[in-house]
């Protein structure tokens, strides 16, 4: 199933290129609790959600994918997770360039994780906004990994009994000496669409071809078989350290070709089995 966030806050369903408004759904997570546990509470109601969604859907209104406006299809994570320097040709070019790359000495498990603020997180027709136009701001096409089932100290063989599904995912950069958590929080910066799809449609998410272009010029091309640390091995060692909750997103690296975007760019990213997004720089 493929469930996106859209407009004012509708929530939809993808089915023969249109988004069917299936919002009423909403209702199999009443009551809502207060203080809600960690996490988003529809990913966490997931099942319950899907089988809504199923039952409203004969009769659900239908827009053309392209007639709306994407927002994240997960509204509230307690965390987005970042792994650096997981895919080898990227790691060749950043060496290239250590002005632009200040912190790309050692591998993944010596540089750690980072964390990219929630206030950070968009969805596509939300669109980037440079914030500071002196300094570059890369795009980083990565894998959105988004966690179904709590756990901590998962182990690699049930790491993928925790997903819940996978969405395209910008890890948008501005360049520089600071720490990631940083550069990579401000506004905007984190980009996740168009939709949610769920884990069931994705079989191998570790044989996935991926595209991003600017302008329509292809910059970044890959498959996820290239990753240097695998999924599994990801959501194992990121349990290690804190408890993964229902909607948590792990963008799991990206590939060669990162390059700046500038106000007025139009970047464009693709994935296989996840659709494909416009993403307006401004
Ligand atoms: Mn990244």
């Amino acid at each position: 199933m493929k469930i996106c966030w859209f407009d004012d806050n509708r929530l939809g369903v993808i089915a023969g290129g249109q988004v069917l408004d299936v919002t009423g759904a909403l209702d199999a997570l009443l009551p809502l609790r207060y203080p809600s546990p960690w996490g988003d509470p529809l990913v966490r109601n997931l099942p319950a959600v899907r089988a809504a969604i199923e039952r409203l859907q004969p009769g659900a209104k239908g827009v053309p994918v392209d007639k709306v406006r994407f927002l994240s299809p997960v509204a509230s994570p307690s965390k987005i997770i970042g792994v650096p320097v997981n895919y080898p040709a990227h790691v060749a070019e950043a060496k290239l360039d250590t002005k632009t790359f200040a912190q790309y000495a050692g591998g993944i498990e010596e540089q750690g994780l980072f964390l990219k603020a929630n206030s950070s997180l968009v969805g596509c027709s939300q669109g980037v906004r440079i914030r500071f136009p002196e300094r570059p701001s890369h795009h980083e096409i990565e894998l959105g990994i988004v966690i179904g089932r709590q756990g901590s100290n998962i182990s690699e063989a049930n790491a993928y009994d925790h997903i819940g599904g996978y969405a395209i995912a910008l890890d948008m950069t501005v360049r520089g000496k600071e720490d990631r958590s940083l550069r990579k929080s401000v506004d905007t910066y984190s980009v996740l669409g168009p939709w949610l799809t769920t884990a069931d449609e994705i079989p191998d998410p570790q044989a996935l071809d991926f595209l991003l272009s600017v302008n329509g010029a292809t910059r970044q091309q890959s498959n996820t078989r290239n990753m240097i640390m695998k999924i599994r091995r990801q959501i194992a060692w990121a349990s290690s350290f804190y408890t993964l909750y229902p909607g948590d997103i792990i963008m799991a690296g990206t590939c060669e070709g990162v390059g700046p975007v500038v106000p007025g760019d139009m970047i464009e990213a693709s994935f296989e089995g996840l659709g494909s997004m416009k993403v307006p720089v401004s």
